[in-house]
This record gives structure tokens, sequence and C-alpha cells, in this order.
């Protein structure tokens, strides 16, 4: 089959690796890709967000199968338009329509989702400006901290976990009347803060049925031991050493079935990945957030897990036949390592060489923010590299993943060192 794969990160790159050990994709297309993807796949220079020019792309490079890596095209409406195409109209596509898309465009949405459907989640309650004023009471009158929610997409920036009322008042403020987060912050989520581990479950859904991924943890925070702002991610683990058998079988049975079977009460036909961000307190999970699209660097821990055809995994999906399927999944670890530009998450510089990368063993190195020119790679992006090993301990893992972020050089590296360790050290 000919596949194209929307995106540009660390997490396209993982898909486009497993779909390309498919005996089943003859072609792979994505775009615009990064130089990681050109060197399994074939680039196109489209941006994920132009609809006419991928339609275009699918007629005229014979696709049978769309996979939507980011959600920006997803939540604006990708899959709609593919659907008001009449040639296109039956396209087999990985990701949900706008409607769907809403569980992670829009947390008012998936905060009344939940409610609606018995999901359990912190209580909360929306405010827009017009009533900011009901929204500085109620910060009074609640206990602290207290989780304050950008409504729309702002890039994993938009929730702010205040600790006294006066930073929650200001925060609200600056969110409703100030344009903080732009028209993301036009409705404010105001949340019950939920004290736990969190760790994220990845469900691929074709409408009906379901899989249930394997679950990762992944790494916010710039700095060791979870300190200093927060990035795109920073590493990530799978499997999850607190994510015990009779734990997955309660987000089965209390989020994952409850939420399939709200999305087909609420007529979406949802097919493509929920990632559900999930806190898990007392031994009990909560949903802090629904994501309609893979994470990333968590995708470059799952993927390398799955050992099923990953091609027929996803048309499976995309044409409503995961009942068919057999998910097989390694029991190995997955260990990965973000490797950053320096002054990441702010300022940083790009266009530095980057070396070793062809010498390192024993892992797979996923490109973030790459680009090749002139037969050598540079870096281009704040996340740079991602690079994933796997291993029968978690430990081995983690030493090997470390390695290699110690051996690739470029000016300015930057990565953790403690990634995983915690769970290393881990007892209830
Ligand atoms: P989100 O963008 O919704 O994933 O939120 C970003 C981070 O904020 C999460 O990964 C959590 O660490 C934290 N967070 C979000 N909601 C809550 C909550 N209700 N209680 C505690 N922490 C939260």
């Amino acid at each position: 089959m000919n596949i194209l794969l929307l995106g540009s990160g660390g997490r396209e790159h993982a898909f486009a690796w497993k779909l390309t050990q498919s005996p089943l994709c003859d072609t792979l297309l994505v775009a615009p890709g990064n130089a990681g993807t050109a060197q399994v796949a074939t680039n196109v220079p489209v941006s994920a967000t132009d609809f006419p020019a991928i339609a275009d792309l699918i007629r005229t490079r014979s696709i049978d199968l769309l996979i939507v890596g980011p959600e920006e095209p997803l939540v604006k409406g990708v899959v709609d338009y593919m659907r008001q195409q009449p040639d296109l109209a039956k396209l087999p596509i990985v990701g949900p329509d706008a409607e769907g898309a809403q569980l992670e465009g829009s947390k008012d949405f998936s905060k009344q989702f939940m409610q609606r459907h018995g999901i359990p989640t912190a209580a909360s309650q929306t405010f827009t400006a017009d009533t900011l004023n009901e929204g500085l009471a109620y910060l009074e009158s609640h206990s602290l901290p207290i989780v304050l929610k950008a409504d729309g997409l702002a890039a994993g920036k938009g929730v702010i976990i205040a600790e006294t009322v006066a930073e929650a008042q200001q925060t609200l403020t600056d969110m409703l009347s100030n344009g903080r987060f732009g028209s993301a912050g036009n409705k404010v989520v105001i949340e019950q803060f939920l004290r736990g581990i969190e760790l994220s479950v990845f469900v691929l859904s074709d409408g009906v049925n379901y899989k249930i991924l394997p679950e990762a943890k992944d790494y916010k925070r710039i700095g060791e031991g979870d300190t200093g702002p927060n990035t795109g991610g920073m590493g990530a683990v799978s499997p999850v050493v607190f994510a015990t058998p009779s734990f997955l079988s309660k987000v089965e049975e209390k989020v994952v079935k409850p939420t399939l079977a709200g999305l087909q009460q609420d007529g979406i036909q949802y097919r493509g990945f929920i990632f559900i961000g999930l806190m898990k307190v007392n031994g009990e999970p909560y949903v802090i957030e629904y994501n309609a699209r893979m994470g990333d660097p968590e995708t470059e821990v799952v993927l390398p897990r799955i050992q099923t055809d990953f091609a027929e995994l996803m048309m499976a999906a995309a044409q409503g036949k995961l009942a068919n399927i057999d998910l097989q999944v390694s029991p190995q670890t997955a260990v990965t390592t973000v490797v950053v530009s320096g002054g990441y998450p702010d300022g940083y510089e790009t266009g530095k060489i980057i070396s070793e990368l062809d010498r390192l063993e024993d892992v797979t190195a996923f490109h973030a923010g790459t680009k090749a020119e002139d037969g050598q790679i540079l870096t281009n992006g704040g996340r740079v590299l991602v690079l994933t090993a796997q291993a029968n301990s978690l430990e081995n893992a983690v030493r090997k993943s470390q390695e290699a972020a110690r051996r690739v050089q470029f000016d300015g590296k930057q990565y953790r060192k403690d990634i995983g360790l915690d769970l290393i050290r881990y007892s209830d």
C-alpha cells in the first residue's frame, strides 16, 4: 500500500521507521517530514495543514492510507476536508474528525464529555470573560494548589498550577482579559489539583473496536528531579512499573470503555489514537487530559514495543477492522532520552553540526528537530534527537539510551540524566 504520513517530529520518524518495516508498505510519503524520515521514506514539502495540497498528493501519488501525526491538522479538520471530497470521501484515515479531535482541542469539551459519560476526572468549572468575576470568587472558595487550563490548543503550555489565590486570580485575569494564550484562553477550565503519579495510556480505536497499546511515562520538565519549566518532553519509558495489571484493568473498565461508548453515544465515529493522560490517585485512575494523537516522545517508546505489523494495524483502524487484529507487544522495556538544544525550552540556536550519530550502538536514533545540509545533519529545533533503547531490564534500557545521549555531539547539547531512575527506585 501507499501511505501518506503527516507531521515532522520525532513521533513521525518513529511512525515512518515502524511503517517501513512492514512488507505491506510499498511507498511511504511524509509531509513535510525531517532529516530522519528522509532516511526511511520520501519527504514531500507540503505543510500538514495545507489540506488542498494534501488532497492533491493523495490523488497524484495514489495514496491508500492517510495517517495524521500531530493535533493541529486534526483539530483544523483535515479528516472532514477529505470526507468532503467526492473522490476521497472513503479514503482510509487514521485520525479523528474535527469533532472527535475536540477531545484535545477544547478542555471544556473534554471535561463536559467526561462528566456526561461518568469518566473519573478532577472536579472543575469553566469560565469566560463574561463570568470572570464568578471565576475570581470561585478561586477564593477552593483549596490550593489549583489548576487553570486554557481551553484551546496552547502547545502544551496552557496549564498553570497556581499555589496561591493571588496567583490563580492573576492567571485567570491574564487569560480571560489580557489575551494570554490568545484565543486558546478565551475560556478557562479551573480544576481541582490531583495528587498522585502520572502515566499515559494509548488507545487505538476503529470507531467500534479498540486496542490498548503499551502505556508510558514521560518526563516533561527541563531539569533533573522534575524541576524547571515544562518542555515538549525530555524522555519516556514503557512499560511503567506502577501500571500494574489490576490498575490497567481499572483503566480499561472505568476510562477506556466509557470513553469509547461515550464517543459512539455522541455520534462521533472515532478512528485513530486516543492518548489518555492519567493520574493514579490512591490506586484509582483519573483522566487529566485526552489527546487526539500519539504523544511525542511517548511514541518513541510505545511503537518499538509493538510487534504486530504496523501498516496492517493502521489500515485496520482506518477501516473499522481492528477486531481482526491480534496485538502483540514485546515484554522488553523501552527508554528514550531526548537530546535538546542549549537554552531550550526558551531561546536556542539551530544549525549546529551533529556528530557521532552514525556511531551510536544499540539504540534507534529518531530525529525530532534536524535537517540535512551538504551531507551533514544539523540541529533544527529545540528537541533534536530522541534516542530509544530496548532491553530486558529497565536498568539496561536506561543505561543504553543515556550512553547514546552522552555520545552524540553538537554545540550546546543538553539532556536529562535521570530518565527512568524514579521508576528503578519505585516502590508502592
Ligand atoms: P496537560 O496539558 O493537561 O497535560 O497538563 C499539563 C500537566 O499539568 C500535566 O501533565 C500534569 O502534570 C499537570 N496537571 C494537569 N491537570 C492536573 C490536575 N488536575 N492535578 C494535578 N496536576 C495536573
